[in-house]
């Protein structure tokens, strides 16, 4: 379902904007519904009193655990990307609280359902008990019996390790060996349990899942198969929907709004796209973006279901400095969620990424994550590329631009330690001449 070219450029790991020629015009039936999104909403909103409790920077926020939705003007300028194109804003996920990245909605959402589900076998939450009372000794008790475990490249073990030690599970987290030191540091600082792989993302998931299955009472987070984390990532489309109520922007026929999305795994992208879509129909474009080394999702995509290629079987490594990013294998969960609905995928040179983690905080003050920056290209690749174009024009979008919005998700990075932000940040600058 690509052309030979775009193989062509995939595999020579050139940077280049694909379009899903299954996308539909009307969403087509799946197993998810807009009610699965909102329960999910809703389950993170009984949470509320209990995160408040356990996490002290949440007094502020109530307990919720949101990003704010900022213009972004100069950096926009500074892309290139002129204002016959629309305005640029960035939902600004790199400043979620506790976990530091977009992780914390689905991984917060798939602990928390696995809490709420124990508490209430065990007749914790009978007649209308607050979910604050979770804080209390018998639930972390009951919590201290049964383990979490996750396989990650970083920031997923991040948000399970921190929220299910929060609770009083036990936290067990398998990391890959790209996994930053640093975040192996901050999870063992809060007794979180890491195991390193020598291998990649794909077996440290795999070993993960393995060692969990024998253990029944072990949770394992399946970052490639899990409807809860994908379901939790969802929620942020009714939250961002409110803000864009807030901010006066308009989502219609005459004001398309597009949507820039890094993917890994494409759970993340994938919940959010569904939820987006769920919401806005034909009037939200949702696009991915991914390193040019690891294009899981875009080759998935390109390939149709049941081939099962990872990026190594076309000649790529997987190695990038965008660690949140470096996944061999697409999900089969998010693929199959996607194919009627995702607008494309478009892959980022790891120096481009590394100029706007710059620019990002140059024009607008916005430290990022090398991963984090690949939403920016988006804009520019849509509204400039050939390809980009004939998606403009074949969606009769092209007169709209000017009324157009383009999100870019910018996905982690507050925890970032400042030695490291600071080498990111200098090694931008350099690529800028
Ligand atoms: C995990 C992650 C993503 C993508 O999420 P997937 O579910 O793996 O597709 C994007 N950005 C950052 C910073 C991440 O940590």
């Amino acid at each position: 379902m690509a052309s030979f070219d775009q193989y062509a450029d995939l595999a020579a790991g050139r940077a280049l904007l694909w379009l899903n020629p299954s996308l539909a015009r009307q969403g087509s039936a799946s197993e998810l519904t807009r009610n699965d999104m909102l329960a999910a909403q809703e389950r993170l909103h009984r949470f509320a009193p209990l995160l408040m409790r356990l996490f002290p920077e949440l007094q502020a926020s109530g307990g919720t655990i949101e990003s704010p939705l900022v213009q972004a003007p100069a950096l926009q300028q500074a892309l290139g990307v002129g204002a016959e194109h629309g305005r640029l804003w960035i939902k600004a996920d790199h400043s979620l609280p506790i976990a530091g990245s977009i992780k914390a909605r689905g991984g917060f959402h798939e602990v928390l359902e696995f809490a709420e589900k124990l508490a209430v076998e065990h007749g914790l939450l009978a007649g209308g008990t607050s979910h604050a009372q979770l804080a209390e000794a018998p639930a972390r008790q009951l919590f201290n019996r049964y383990e979490v475990a996750v396989g990650s490249t970083g920031n997923l073990g991040l948000s399970i390790g921190v929220m299910a030690s929060a609770l009083g599970f036990r936290a067990t987290v398998h990391m890959s060996s790209d996994a930053k030191e640093w975040k192996k540091e901050r999870l063992r600082n809060r007794g979180v349990k890491v195991v390193e792989h020598a291998g990649d993302y794909e077996q440290a998931v795999a070993a993960g899942r393995a060692e969990a299955e024998q253990d029944p009472c072990s949770h394992f987070v399946d970052d490639e198969r899990s409807l809860s984390l994908l379901l939790g990532y969802s929620a942020a489309a009714p939250r961002l929907q409110q803000q864009l109520v807030a901010a006066g922007i308009a989502v219609d026929a005459e004001h398309p709004l597009f949507v820039y999305l890094p993917c890994g795994v494409g759970g993340a992208p994938g919940g959010i796209a569904f939820g987006l879509k769920q919401l806005f129909g034909p009037h939200v474009h949702c696009f991915f973006a991914e390193p040019t080394q690891s294009p899981c999702f875009m080759l998935r995509m390109m390939d149709g279901p049941g081939m099962d290629r990872s990026v190594y079987d076309i000649g790529l490594s997987n190695r990038t400095e965008a660690d949140g990013l470096a996944v061999p294998r697409a999900s089969e969960l998010a693929a199959s969620l996607m194919q009627p609905l995702l607008s494309g995928v478009y892959t980022v040179e790891d120096a481009q990424l590394f100029r706007h983690l710059y620019l990002a905080q140059r024009e607008e003050d916005i430290r990022i994550e090398p991963s984090a920056a690949a939403g920016l290209s988006g804009p520019a690749m849509l509204c400039d590329s050939e390809q980009g174009q004939a998606y403009l024009a074949h969606h009769g979008l092209s007169k709209m631009m000017p009324q157009a919005t383009h999100i870019a998700w910018t996905t982690g990075g507050l925890f970032v330690p400042p030695e490291e932000y600071r080498r990111f940040h200098e090694w931008g600058a350099s690529l800028m001449e």
